[in-house]
């Protein structure tokens, strides 16, 4: 996407988190310090202005594919709606070592955080393996736990990738065209663990969002932060219909399998959710 200038810079890039960050709260999709973001960036970018202090750390997975290239990503427990005050407070730029396995932390004086967020481990995952197996020179990703689309994965009928799609993609004429992949579902799983991790590389080689069931959410974007944050307010508003829906005693007729086959057609769009 970015592989010819005019690129963002870094000022551009601590912005968007900042305005992502804030968007995911408006949403309600991020209580207190919960929700993580992080921008892989794969071309040079001077961070040591902005974040002059550095010391060495050992990745919590390999990432060779990142050699040399700069993460952007938000410090353990700091809250996503007050990035956009201060970024360098609340976020550590990373610069991954030739090994892959080591890199540089670099931060700000005014850094309000110990550690990266706990979640680190799949947002480098998610990194390492788009950059290795499509080559992308640029990619956000966003954890965040949206209310209405975790309560549908604690229903045990919702949480099911064909399932779930067909309830929340029949809410809006645009929600065939804005996501058009649809979500995809992962079971429970530990946050942070590797088994979580595993499961969520492999989800989002096929879907731009998965749903970590009864947890929250992680999407992709290989064109800006605010770009990932759209997907999961696609996802959260077609969740929130369906929990209407439900509440109200599923009265409503959504559009039906017909009427979202023809907005994809008018539309052109491809999708295994269209009959
Ligand atoms: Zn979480």
């Amino acid at each position: 996407m970015y592989s010819t200038p005019p690129r963002p810079d870094l000022d551009e890039l601590l912005a968007s988190m900042g305005a992502a960050g804030a968007r995911i709260c408006e949403i309600d999709a991020s209580e207190a310090g919960a929700g993580n973001l992080s921008i892989y960036v794969g071309w040079d970018i001077e961070v040591r202005r902005r974040f002059p202090i550095a010391e060495g750390i050992v990745l919590p997975v390999p990432a060779p594919a990142l050699a040399g290239r700069t993460i952007l990503v938000t410090g353990s427990g700091r809250r996503l709606r007050q990035i956009h005050q201060d970024p360098e407070a609340n976020i550590g730029a990373l610069v991954v070592h030739d090994d892959g396995s080591t890199a540089t932390l670099h931060t700000s004086p005014r850094r309000l955080f110990d550690r990266l967020t706990s979640e680190f481990n799949s947002h480098l995952a998610v990194h390492q393996d788009q950059v290795a197996r499509r080559g992308v020179d640029f990619q956000a990703v966003v954890h965040a736990q949206p209310m209405n689309l975790t309560y549908l994965s604690h229903i045990p009928a919702y949480r099911d990738t064909a399932a779930i799609n067909a309830r929340i993609l029949r809410w809006e004429p645009e929600s065939i065209v804005s996501l058009s992949a649809g979500i995809g579902v992962l079971e429970f799983m530990i946050p942070g663990s590797a088994e979580l991790m595993a499961a969520n590389i492999e989800g989002l080689r096929e879907f731009e969002i998965v749903l970590w069931s009864k947890h929250g959410v992680m999407a992709r974007s290989d064109l800006s932060i605010t770009r990932a944050v759209d997907r999961v307010e696609y996802a959260e508003t077609g969740a929130r219909y369906e929990y209407m829906d439900l509440v109200a005693g599923g009265r409503a007729q959504g559009l039906t399998p017909e009427e979202i086959g023809a907005v994809a057609r008018e539309f052109d769009i491809d999708s295994r959710w269209v009959h």
